[in-house]
């Protein structure tokens, strides 16, 4: 469904923390270095302490980075507050730093038409959320959740994948061993290697620039 700018979302989050359990959150290399900056360490440790992980993709095998939920599905940056007499409220330890999924829910964002989609599939649709006060203009959430200034940054990552995509041939990755070790390879400069953790902005150019020479 196509939504227009103006269009109230009925949608007003109460703090209930069930959109963070039982959904898969899958991760751009921009969330992940935005995700180390916040806890101050690399991306690398991150992997390495597992609060991020990988899953492989069921559809092209591409392997993704993915927010590795605690044994009771929870993701690991949940965590719980009292607010008043028997009520818990939900909230999330890198708000500020949280990915472009939890950013724009309940909202997909269609990368093909560069637009916002309703989001509310009923296997993880939030009954709690659904609401008809005080409802923002889509414009107004957006622009709240910073997703103007985000999705600069998150366009570029996407551009890249999908050209180490094109260059690689997915097909021929499964069957040929060198494909396969260049992919991993790749992954590796994607989601590992972030030099430096003041700098805002991803070191793009010399991603493409690495990624380039293992592709020769
Ligand atoms: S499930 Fe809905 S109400 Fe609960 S935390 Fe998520 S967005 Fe907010
Ligand atoms: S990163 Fe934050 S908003 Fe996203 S699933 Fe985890 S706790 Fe929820």
């Amino acid at each position: 469904m196509q939504t227009n700018p103006n269009d109230l979302l009925p949608f007003l989050c109460k703090s209930t923390g069930k959109c963070c359990i039982h959904n898969l959150v899958i991760l751009s290399s921009f969330d992940i270095f935005r995700i180390a900056k916040a806890l101050e360490v690399s991306a690398k440790k991150l992997f390495e302490n597992k609060i991020l992980t990988y899953r492989i993709n069921p559809t092209n095998f591409w392997m993704e980075p993915i927010l590795n939920s605690k044994a009771n599905s929870t993701c690991p940056f949940l965590f719980s507050k009292s607010s008043g007499e028997d009520n818990k409220e939900y909230l999330c330890e890198i708000y500020e730093f949280r990915p472009l999924v939890c950013r724009i829910y309940p909202l997909k964002y269609d990368k093909s038409e560069n637009l916002f989609l309703r989001f509310l599939p009923a296997e993880n649709r939030c009954w709690e959320c659904i609401s008809n006060e005080k409802n923002p203009t889509l414009t107004e959430y957006l622009d709240n959740a910073n997703i103007p200034n985000f999705l600069g940054e998150y366009t570029k990552y996407l551009k890249l994948i999908e050209s180490i995509q094109v260059n690689l041939n997915l097909e021929k990755i499964k069957k040929n061993k060198l494909a396969q070790e260049k992919f991993f390879k790749i992954q590796a400069i994607l989601y590992e290697t972030y030099p430096n953790q003041n700098e805002e902005k991803l070191p793009f150019d010399e991603m493409k620039f690495r990624i380039e020479e293992i592709l020769e």
